[in-house]
């Protein structure tokens, strides 16, 4: 039966394997075994029940808490020929009757259907009299008072097992605390159900934090390295929303609000519009987003700290759900996190409050952080987390990350606040600092200060970035009127009880070009072509661009420049149906393209992960440093002493230079070789067949016989080998 779904998996998704999971979710689900599926958002819940349900014989009822929700998964199966109904209050009484006849007749293989409705006595009589094999309730955290969505009517569903005992029972959600996990258990009297707990990490999105400055002017820059795609701007408030608004439609961006604060027939059309591509972005604030299916979101922006990890991981989940890359900057200012203070403090029961006060700690914790982002994200969701650099996030792709004991500094800005009387502004305080000779430091006689001029080894750019740094740390405070800076308690420990502050003393650029999984190897004039016929075969059948393709298959299109119907097939995302219906728009595009420019020829290499050549190039990056010297011969322990770094950082140095398609010299790399030749042999096997961009399956492999370091030493030597396979 595994065959027949893998065989589906082709033939009417267009996918060519599996994610982790998804095969032993479906292989329980055909063996009719109740199963709770727990992935992040993004992560391929719907396959899961949907390759059973059209390997059934009979009906799978789809329980599903939004009719927009519905309304597209339903649209979805349809594009993939499908056949699939839908019974809610939205749909006019003709395309009801339709619909419920085809349950009727068995044509359907998939009904949706809200939760409140399946209690119906017309809804009861109609599922009775159908073959029902399997009941998905999908969002299932509903059900949980423990969770962020609790849905009075999810409660009922409980009732189901008992009426449809022979049916398999599926709950999916994306929310991870086993308490939710044991309500949704205990609720739905789910029996010896298996419990597939899948990876938290969405390895297409890259993380970045920086510091809230002119938050308005970070946010265009970023805006301008996103040009013409889809993005959510999340904020904390309505008004800030609203502001943001203002200003960005002013600009003339293509952008929409969306608050509980606007009537909900705008709400609801401004989502609409997003979703089909109309406007680029959606400025909101946290109402936005449950049940949103769109597959080419490619940016979150914070604008405000969310409120948790947990939301905010959920909030930058919904971008890049199609797996190609897309960018998370949160932009973390300490003020912020008092606005949130106040909604904790408005809470009415004391373990509310604790709880928000334990979640806005963690959050701040994780702006603050200095390693790969990733850590305390999935350590949060209860999972290990094994490689050292993850290669998408802020501090792991930027040398200019590297952390720095900044106590020093720290030190002469504070007491400069301090003695100069917590009043003045950061430039005013960078004056004092550098001994600047100002009228205003003259007059307030601050050049007689012992911190006047003391600070000569960094620029003002540097300290000014410092001052924001500690803004953001909570070392000082800002006035939110005048903008003096003011000292915290926090302060205190830094100046007389030498607590170590590390930071970095450069400012992090916007990284929108950095890590993998860069966007350069398609076509991208080709590829707006693809995306403006996509849109008009939209627009004509009124379905939302993402259901005919995702952006994933119009960029394979554009890269591998299918010409008949035969190539278009091979493209991943397309099955038959699919094929059948839009070849005929999509291969003329992708022909009259060809024949225009003669001259151009599928690119060399793959879209897949890459990492991409170097952006900076004025000054040598470190990686590239590394690379050069081991050609000259150093070894791994001549860069440690040189640079002043650990072994991991020389070998992720190395790697990175290998990966990139530098020659490399291995001799003095294998000198640190300690696997037996046997075992080693068996290893080059290995990465003969795949690139192990992540280790961790790797190390499994070999039972944990060969350290990860020794595992990444060969990867090296592999890469130089065989060069890489994606
Ligand atoms: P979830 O419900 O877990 O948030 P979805 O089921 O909406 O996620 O899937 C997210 C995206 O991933 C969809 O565009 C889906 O088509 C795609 N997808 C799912 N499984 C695979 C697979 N095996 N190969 C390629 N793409 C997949
Ligand atoms: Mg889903
Ligand atoms: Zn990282």
């Amino acid at each position: 039966m595994l065959q027949k779904a893998k065989k589906i998996l082709k033939t009417v998704f267009g996918y060519d394997s599996f994610r982790p999971l998804q095969n032993d979710i479906i292989e329980n689900i055909l063996n009719k075994k109740d199963s709770l599926v727990i992935m992040p958002t993004g992560g391929g819940k719907s396959l899961c029940y949907q390759i059973p349900a059209i390997v059934f014989k009979g009906l799978t009822v789809v329980i599903s808490p939004l009719i927009s929700l519905m309304k597209d998964q339903a649209e979805q199966l349809r594009q993939l020929g499908v056949e699939t109904a839908i019974l809610n209050s939205s749909i006019s009484a003709s395309v009801y009757r339709d619909n419920y006849n085809a349950v009727k007749t068995g044509k359907a293989k998939l009904l949706y259907i809200a939760p409140e409705s399946i209690f119906k006595d017309e809804i009861q009589e109609l599922l009775i009299s159908s073959k029902l094999e399997c009941i998905t309730i999908d969002e299932a955290h509903c059900i949980s008072e423990w969770g962020h969505d609790f849905r009075k009517e999810y409660r009922m569903l409980g009732q189901l097992q008992d009426k449809f005992p022979t049916a398999v029972f599926v709950a999916l959600t994306a929310t991870a605390t086993p308490k939710v996990q044991d309500d949704i258990v205990i609720n739905l009297k789910l029996r010896n159900a298996s419990r597939f707990l899948a990876s938290f990490d969405r390895e297409n999105l890259f993380l970045q934090v920086i510091p809230k400055q002119k938050a308005q002017q970070q946010a265009l820059e970023f805006l301008k390295a996103h040009k013409d795609q889809s993005g959510i701007i999340y904020c904390t408030t309505r008004k800030q929303v609203d502001e943001l608004y203002e200003s960005l439609s002013a600009l003339k961006y293509s952008c929409l609000p969306y608050h509980a604060g606007l009537p909900d027939e705008e709400r609801h059309s401004n989502q609409e519009r997003f979703i089909r591509d109309e406007i680029q972005i959606i400025i909101a604030t946290v109402a936005f987003g449950m049940g949103i299916n769109k597959s080419n979101i490619r940016y979150v922006l914070h604008y405000d700290l969310p409120k948790s990890i947990e939301s905010y991981y959920q909030e930058i989940g919904r971008a890049g759900r199609d797996g190609l890359r897309a960018d998370c900057l949160l932009l973390f200012g300490y003020g912020d996190s008092m606005k949130i203070q106040y909604f904790i403090e408005q809470k009415t029961t004391q373990q509310e409050r604790l709880n928000a006060q334990i979640h806005l700690d963690e959050i701040i914790k994780f702006a603050q952080f200095g390693g790969c982002r990733r850590v305390p994200i999935i350590n949060y969701f209860g999972e290990k987390y094994h490689t050292d650099n993850c290669g998408m996030c802020d501090n792991c792709v930027d040398d200019a990350a590297t952390l720095v004991d900044i106590t020093i500094p720290t030190q002469k800005i504070l007491s400069a606040v301090k003695r100069t009387g917590e009043r003045f502004g950061l430039t005013y305080i960078i004056d004092v600092l550098t001994g600047s000779e100002s009228q205003r430091i003259l007059s307030n006689r601050h050049h007689t200060l012992s911190v006047y001029g003391i600070e000569k080894s960094f620029t003002k750019k540097q300290l000014q970035y410092l001052c924001f740094d500690l803004i953001a740390k909570g070392f000082l405070e800002k006035d939110e009127e005048f903008g003096g800076l003011r000292l915290t308690s926090k302060s205190n420990e830094v100046l007389y009880s030498n607590l170590k502050v590390m930071g970095k003393i450069q400012e992090p650029e916007i990284s929108t070009k950095k890590g993998k999984l860069l966007d350069t190897n398609y076509n991208k004039e080709l590829f707006e072509l693809l995306r403006a016929k996509r849109k008009q075969v939209a627009d004509r059948l009124d379905v939302p661009p993402f259901v005919i393709f995702s952006d994933k298959t119009l960029q394979q299109m554009a890269v591998y420049f299918p010409r008949t119907d035969a190539e278009m097939a091979d493209i991943s995302g397309v099955g038959t149906a699919k094929l059948k219906s839009y070849s005929s728009s999509f291969l003329p595009v992708i022909n009259k393209f060809l024949n225009t420019n003669k001259t151009v020829s599928p690119p060399a290499v793959s879209v897949s992960p890459a990492i991409p050549k170097t952006v900076k190039t004025a000054q040598k990056l470190r990686y590239i440093e590394v690379g050069e010297e081991v050609n000259n011969g150093a070894t791994v322990d001549d860069l440690v002493l040189k640079y002043g770094i650990k072994p991991e950082t020389v070998i992720a140095y190395i790697y990175k230079y290998a990966i990139e398609g530098n020659e490399l010299q291995t001799n003095s790399l294998e000198s640190n070789l300690t696997v037996e030749a046997e075992l080693l042999a068996k290893v080059f096997e290995e990465f003969k067949k795949d690139d192990y961009l992540f280790l961790k399956p790797l190390y499994d492999k070999f039972e944990g016989k060969i350290s990860y370091e020794q595992l990444r030493i060969i990867r090296i030597l592999s890469i130089v080998k065989y060069g890489t396979k994606s």
